[in-house]
């Protein structure tokens, strides 16, 4: 029997089973301001605005609606803090780790507490929001903090009698603009680099999810930052993310959203102040599956790559390649999974799908899904919303997908599922490679020359072979083409975050 709390199978309880997290009801919002210098403030213009919950469509609370004064409020504070000789700026690099540790430590403390605010304000199942996006800030905080102090630059040799070596050291003040798919994870995952090596933050989270950002505020302050080092602004894109972008003072900008609008973040950064950009934007992710897969397997991470988070993954396995042998088989299984796909309230822990976002996203997700019908794909199950359940829409999938359809070129950021049919390699790799989009790919067969092909022909910044999703601290992410520039997570995220010096000394000639 499937039970609502994991701990009781075929009626027996499962004495080994951990009980599931729960969710903290009715949880009161206490961060709902706008945070610098490890302080409240009220905006200056004294505007708020309203958070809603997608599942109920209610308002959750009114949230202080931030400017380009309130930026540049909090880009002085991060500014003073990261002055020479301030505080944060003398803190020796073992004890930034460790402040970093103890945020994790506190996010860890109040999990539930932020799975929860994040459930209520993306409308993400609860077991998700615990397990996939806490799990991945945590982590993420975890494995910066052991870089803090592991950043070294190098001894080089050169053609003079110098001493030539380079310090990598940080940029300034970084601003970091954040959607709303993974409100914390994406904060987390500009805010743990850019800490550890020493930088100060002014970020913004998006207007639809600012909840989860301004408690980790609270945590900040809690653990002991000095103040200044974090400041958070929430409010629109064209106000507080465009002055972030444009802002003279501060030195990098690293953004997450869709690539229209990392356009817009890339323009303004350099006429402003040619401030570093790192970008991660859309996808369009081709899904290959060869005839020699392992089909179930198959069937369950294209599944899974698509429909996880409500289909709004900039990693979304939205375009599935299917080989010609199998195609009829792998629809048939697909779509019997999409119709057992459990969608409802996402405090529910059978729930595997909540609601879409908002308004405009559901809106074009249908939109999509009515071109997909007029454009000549089959509708295979799904196809609308739920009757009567504001923001849901029934899991979709599409055979007889092809190449030039809307369905099969844009990104839907929704529930629906393109099945498309290919005949060899050669012909798969240009189809998969044909979009101005390169974020990831994933690859299903068991022969490993085949596998190693693909993986060097494909255009995108990650290749899953065999699984899907499989995202860690430790590797780096990020985009070819369109998807982006610059890279998160792993070493590689450093280089983002630091300034390289060269330093060089002449040496006397003479001996001593
Ligand atoms: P989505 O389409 O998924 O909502 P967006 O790219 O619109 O993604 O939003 C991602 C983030 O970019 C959000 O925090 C949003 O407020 C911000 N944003 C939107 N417009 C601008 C802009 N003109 N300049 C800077 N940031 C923006």
């Amino acid at each position: 029997m499937a039970t609502t709390n994991g701990a009781v199978e075929n009626g027996q309880p499962d004495r080994k089973a951990p009980a599931l997290p729960r969710p903290v009801r009715n949880l009161e919002v206490q961060f709902t301001k706008i945070f610098i210098n490890n302080e409240w403030n009220e905006s200056k213009s004294g505007k708020k605005f309203a958070t809603y919950n997608p599942s109920t469509l209610e308002k959750i609370c009114e949230v202080e609606e931030g400017d380009k004064p309130d930026v540049d409020k909090a880009v002085e504070a991060a500014q003073a803090a990261f002055q020479r000789g301030s505080p944060w700026r003398r803190l020796d690099a073992p004890s930034r780790g460790r402040l970093l540790q103890q945020l994790a430590d506190l996010v860890e403390r109040d999990r539930a507490v932020l799975a929860t605010l994040e459930t209520m304000d993306t409308g993400k199942p609860f077991l998700h929001a615990f397990f996939i996006d806490l799990e991945g800030c945590i982590k993420t905080l975890r494995y910066f903090a052991g870089w803090a102090d592991k950043i070294q630059g190098r001894t080089i040799p050169t053609d003079d009698n110098v001493v030539c070596f380079t310090r990598h050291e940080p940029i300034g003040v970084c601003g970091a603009i954040t959607p709303w798919n993974f409100p914390l994870l994406m904060l987390v995952w500009k805010l743990a680099p850019a800490l550890c090596c020493g930088n100060t933050v002014v970020l913004k989270p998006a207007e639809q999810t600012p909840l989860t950002a301004l408690y980790l505020g609270s945590l900040i302050k809690e653990v002991g930052f000095p103040p200044g080092v974090v400041n958070i602004v929430p409010g629109f894109g064209p106000t507080v993310g465009a002055a972030i972008s444009s802002h003279p003072q501060i030195n990098k900008i690293a953004f997450t959203g869709s690539t229209e609008v990392g356009k817009l973040v890339k323009e303004a950064a350099s006429h402003s102040n040619l401030k570093r950009v790192t970008l991660e934007l859309g996808g369009k992710n081709p899904c290959i599956v060869c005839a020699d897969a392992d089909l179930s397997l198959a069937v369950e991470c294209a599944h899974q790559g698509v429909f996880f988070n409500q289909g709004q993954c900039c990693t979304a396995a939205s375009r599935v390649f299917v080989e010609e042998q199998i195609y009829e088989e792998f629809v048939r299984q697909s779509v019997e999974y999409a119709k057992k796909r459990p969608v409802g309230d996402p405090f529910d822990v059978r729930t595997e799908q909540g609601p879409q976002i908002d308004q405009k996203q559901f809106d074009k997700i249908l939109d999509l899904i009515e071109s997909g019908k007029k454009e000549g794909a089959k509708l295979e199950c799904g196809g609308s919303a739920m009757e009567d359940r504001g923001l849901f829409i029934k899991p979709t999938v599409f055979s007889e997908v092809t190449d030039t359809m809307r369905i099969a070129k844009e990104e839907i950021f929704g529930p629906v599922q393109p099945i498309l049919k290919f005949k060899n390699i050669e012909e798969v790799i240009k189809r998969a490679n044909s979009l101005e989009y390169g974020l990831t790919a994933a690859v299903f067969t068991k022969n490993l020359d085949k596998a190693l092909k693909l993986a060097s022909a494909l255009e995108s910044g990650t290749v899953w072979i065999n699984c899907y999703n499989a995202i860690y601290a430790q590797a780096p992410f990020g985009g070819f083409k369109m998807s982006g520039n610059g890279r998160e997570l792993g070493e590689y995220a450093l280089a983002e975050y630091t300034e390289v010096k060269t330093v060089t000394i002449k040496l006397d000639d003479k001996d001593p």
